[in-house]
Formats: structure tokens, sequence, C-alpha cells
């Protein structure tokens, strides 16, 4: 039997019920109104009365409507076909809508249950299997799709039968396994899992021990992000979040992308939508679109869905994860996330927080960027989650509670600054704030060895340590006048510049530029070091200007030729002569 109950209050989005059976915290309800039904999750229960949370707007809802609970939770629906499909955070799937918004109401299927998808058996008939181990394979596009014991079975089974290689749908059975006690059990390719519940069937999480490639040198060569490590980007209102994240997942060395996008604007969401489907994947020739989820929320939802979708997101990238894939999972905004909180707490009357936000916020955060990482599944193969959400703290400030409780939970911190933005420095990663905490690992040092070359890691502490120089100068200069310091003072300056222009600064629209392999990183990298370990000699600070300004010049033209290209090779010729020319 549900338990049902009467709405008995409504203040916007959170909606009081009393109900006449025992309700869960974060069970899913649903509240008639006439005719549709609007989905809700319980946040909290008191005695006879629950709260919940509606995901659709509450218009015309009224006191005395009623309610049915589900007895589960927020739940997201795991299996082939979800890549290359668009959701929203409750995962109604957006192409069966063509592009019209869902009505109030409307809830679409996240899988189709017609089609057929090509079933190759991995278990036999005997194995004893448990959560989360492979039983079967479907190709989803070009990847490798494993059908696999559902995650919420407890004990361990064994295959009573599997199906023989063939087409089959997502509702049909592909086998039956029997517990200890003899009891059967049909499996199918589709499972359920709650979204604020970690998947955790997996054998160990080992903390990361290499590099993710991003292509992107402000990351790579700086700041390396790990394999299933997480980091996070905050920066002020345009100062280019979102085309980094873009960049990043272009180019990110993945076998799925997954985009929570809790929108900022409008035109962001649609802009996603119509710039994705286009993207060629470099690695493969295919298209992006084919490893890539987009889950966003459309305007017409209330925030609270901004916080099923990062869960959604979470979620699924956990399911690919345990297929033994590389995922990479982006969120943005996770401010608009937090404000989604914020505003429920608020309407609850709890005791705030900092800046009114739920007190508990550090710790729903640390818990969410938990839910990342590398693990070793029970089958000996291993998958990860990487996760890198953007921040966008109001005003540009970087001691409110988001950003600050962010910082706590991610190892990568890519901060953006309104400076570099404003002087047209892209991406505008600010390079003396910013941090890995990953170059403090000694197996991601080892990795770097062993990707790059020996001295790798002492080159990038190396160029660091030239960019703070660099700035320190720039601020004496700044003070008492280009004459009023050293010559030294400009060759600091100049030799910092040269490794912003060259290696920090990456224009994301340019067909070269926008993507570095590792290869070249450390080519060019290596070029700008040893050109900055040498001490020119100039006779006054105009002549030591132009000196830099010229290399700037060449290797900017490197930056934007194929690598080792024809014009690559005829530009380092240049440099070089430019180099021995010095003094
Ligand atoms: P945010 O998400 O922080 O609000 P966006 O990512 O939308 O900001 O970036 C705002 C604008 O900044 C972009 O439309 C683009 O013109 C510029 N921009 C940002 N990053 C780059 C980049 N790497 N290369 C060139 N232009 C950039
Ligand atoms: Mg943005």
């Amino acid at each position: 039997m549900k338990t049902t109950g009467k709405v008995t209050g409504i203040i916007s989005n959170l909606v009081t019920i009393e109900v006449d059976g025992p309700v869960a915290q974060n069970e899913i309800c649903y509240i008639s109104l006439s005719g549709t039904k609007l989905i809700a999750e319980v946040i909290k229960v008191t005695g006879k009365e629950a709260f919940v949370q509606v995901y659709e707007s509450t218009r015309g809802l009224k006191t005395g409507d009623i309610a049915e609970f589900e007895g589960h939770m927020l739940e997201v629906t795991l299996g082939p076909g979800i890549l290359s499909s668009n959701y929203d955070g409750l995962q109604n799937n957006l192409e069966t809508m063509d592009g019209v918004f869902l009505r109030r109401g409307d809830y679409t299927l996240p899988l189709d249950l017609e089609k057929k998808w090509e079933f190759e058996p991995i278990a036999k008939v005997g194995d004893e299997v448990m959560a989360a181990d492979w039983l079967g394979e479907v190709k989803e596009g070009w990847l490798p799709h494993k059908i696999m014991v559902p995650f919420s079975l407890k004990s361990s089974y064994i295959v009573k039968s599997i199906a023989a290689a063939g087409e089959y749908n997502v509702t049909e059975k592909i086998a039956t396994i029997t517990d200890e006690n003899g009891v059967d059990m049909d499996i199918t390719m589709m499972q359920k899992w709650p979204a604020k519940v970690a998947i955790t069937s997996y054998h160990d999480k080992p903390r990361p021990f290499k590099i993710m490639e991003t292509g992107v040198r402000c990351i790579d060569t700086f700041n390396p992000i790990a394999e299933g490590g997480t980091g996070f980007i905050p920066g002020p209102f345009g100062c280019g979040k979102t085309v980094l994240q873009h960049a990043i997942s272009k180019q990110a060395e993945a076998d799925v992308i997954i985009i929570a996008a809790c929108g900022e604007r409008a035109n962001e969401v649609v802009e996603i939508f119509t710039e994705f489907p286009e993207l060629i994947d470099a690695r493969t020739g295919r298209k992006l679109m084919e490893r890539t989820t987009i889950i966003c929320n459309t305007s017409n939802m209330p925030v609270a869905a901004r916080e099923a979708s990062v869960y959604t997101a979470m979620t699924i990238g956990e399911y690919y994860r345990a297929m033994g894939l590389k995922v990479l999972l982006l969120a943005d905004s996770t401010s608009r996330w937090a404000q989604a909180l914020r505003e429920m707490s608020n309407r609850m009357e709890e005791l705030p927080g900092a800046d009114a936000f739920p007190m508990d916020l550090p710790a729903i955060i640390s818990n969410f960027y938990a839910r990342a990482g590398l693990v070793n599944l029970n089958n000996g193969n291993t998958g990860s989650v990487t996760f890198i959400g953007t921040v966008s703290p109001a005003g540009g400030n970087l001691k409110e509670p988001v950003t600050e409780s962010t910082k706590k939970a991610a190892r990568c911190f890519y901060a953006l600054s309104q400076s570099r933005a404003d002087r047209k420095r892209y991406p505008a990663v600010d390079p003396i704030d910013s941090y890995s905490k990953y170059l403090e690992y000694p197996e991601i040092v080892e990795d770097l060895k062993k990707r790059v070359s020996a001295d790798w890691v002492e080159k990038v502490l190396k160029g660091k340590t030239i960019v703070l120089r660099g700035k320190e100068a720039y601020e004496q200069i700044n003070i008492l006048g280009d004459d009023g310091v050293p010559i030294e003072y400009h060759r600091k300056f100049w030799k910092s510049e040269l490794i912003d222009f060259i290696i920090l600064q990456q224009d994301a629209y340019d067909k070269v530029d926008s993507s570095t392999p590792m290869v070249r990183q450390e080519f060019m990298y290596s070029l700008v070091i040893d050109v900055c370990e040498k001490d020119f000699e100039f006779d006054n600070f105009e002549e030591c200007a132009t000196f830099y300004k010229g290399l700037i010049n060449i290797m900017r033209q490197m930056n934007y030729s194929e690598f080792k290209g024809e014009n690559f090779n005829k530009y380092l010729e240049q440099l070089n002569k430019e180099i021995n020319n010095g003094r």
C-alpha cells in the first residue's frame, strides 16, 4: 500500500503534506493536479508532516490536493541509449519533445524501449556474479556498453541462463541469475538507481595516479588534472568558464563526456545544443555527440531541478565508469545548484549558515565531489569519473561560501581572473592563484616523468617561479617607472610575458591552437624555458622589450601552425636566428 497525503501548505516550490503512513527522506511523490501529476521530493519529515520540493511550477496547486508517495528515491534509468541523448534534470528525454519544452506534468521515457541492440554475451552459465559484474555487451555508437548485474543486488548469484548473441531491446530478458536461496531473477539491459546515492559496486578506489590530458596548456602544463580527479573553475560572469569547459570537453582524453548545464543564461543552453552535435572528435574522426550526454535544465523548470541534474549526471557518470570507461563530467555552474539549496532551506526557515546557504552546504559539496574518482573494478579493469565544476561567485568574490566549500573539496583550482579577461588573455586562468594538488602526488610526478620527460616537473616549477618573479618585477616597474629599475627587472617581466603569451594563452577558436597534445606542449614549453634560462644583455629597457616581443611574435606563429609542419619549422629557424643574434 502506497502512503498518500493531503497538501496542507504551499510556499512557492515548498509544499507541506499531511501523510497517512510512513515516508522517507528523499522519497519521491506525485501530487495530482487537474489531470496531471507533479513530481516532488521529500526533503524533511516531522511526525505526520512531510515537506516536499516540487520539481515543477506549483501554480494552481491547492490545499487538499492529493499526493501519492512512491516508496523510492529519485531514480536514474540506466541502459544503452543514454549517450547522444539529451535530458533535463529529471532525465526526461529532450529529443522526444521535438525542441518544445515539456508541459508541466509531462514526463518522457529516458530510453527507447523499442530500439534493438546487438547483444554479445560475456558471462557463461554457471559463473558466479555480483552487482556490477559484466554479463554482456552492446555497441552504443562505437563504445562497448556493458550490460551489468544491477547495482542494487547485494549478494552473489550464479548465472542460470544467458541470452545468445543477437538483437534485443532494453526490456527483453538477457539473463537469469539465481541467488543463494535458489530464487531466480531475470535481468534486462535496463536498471534503475537512486540519483543521490553513489554507486559503490567496485573493488577499491585508489587515489588518482595518472594525469588526464585536456589539450589546454594552462591545465596540462602548469596545473594538470588527474584521471579520476576533481577540479573547479571559479570566475566572474563573462570570464570564460563555459568556453574553457567546452574546450576541455572537446579534446580531453575521455571515452564518455557528460555535461550538466545548470544554465546561467538560456542562450547558453541553446548554444550547447547547436554547437555540440556539429563537433568532430579529433581522436576518432566521429561526432563528439556520439559519446556525449547533455543534461540541462530548461528554463521553465524551477531551480529545484538544477539540484537533481547534477546528481543525475553523476549517476550516469558512475554507470559508465563501472563499464571500465573514462568519464569526464562537467557541471556549469554549481553555484546555481547551491542557490537552489539556499532557496529551499530559506523557505523551510532553517537556521541559515554563511550567506544564508544551508549549514551543511560544505558537506553536500564535498560528498558530491567525493563521488568522482578512479576505481578498480572487481574484474580487474579500471574506470574513472573526472569531475570539473564551475562556480560563479557573485561579484567575483572568491571568499563566498560556495567557492570556499568547493575549494576544500576539489584538488585543482583554476581561478579565472577578471583582469586577465579584461585584457583578453584567454583562458583567463590566473597562473599564480591557480594550483593542482596532484603535482604533489608522487604517483602523478612519476606518471609525468614517464609520459613527458624526467625533468618535466622541475621545469614546470621553474616556469611558475618565472611567472611569479615577473609579476613582482612588473609591480616594481609600475611603482618606480621604466627607467627607475635595473634592466634585470624588465628581463624578468618579459620572461614571464613569454610564458604567458606562448604557453598560458590559448585561442579556443583557432583550429590548431585550441588543442595542444602533450608532445607539442613539451616541445614548446621546453623551448620557452630554454629561452628564459638565457640572460641576454641589453643596453636599455626598450631594447629588451623589442627583443622579447620579437620572440613572442615568432612563437605565436608557431602556435598557430601545424606541429613540426613546414611553417612551424620555418618559424623555428627564424627563432633560433633571433636567439643567436640576441646578446
Ligand atoms: P562565463 O561562462 O564565465 O560567463 P564565457 O565562457 O561565456 O564566460 O566567455 C565569455 C566570452 O569570453 C566568450 O564569449 C569569448 O568571447 C571570450 N573567451 C573566453 N575564453 C576564451 C578563449 N579561450 N579564447 C577566446 N575567447 C575566449
Ligand atoms: Mg558560462
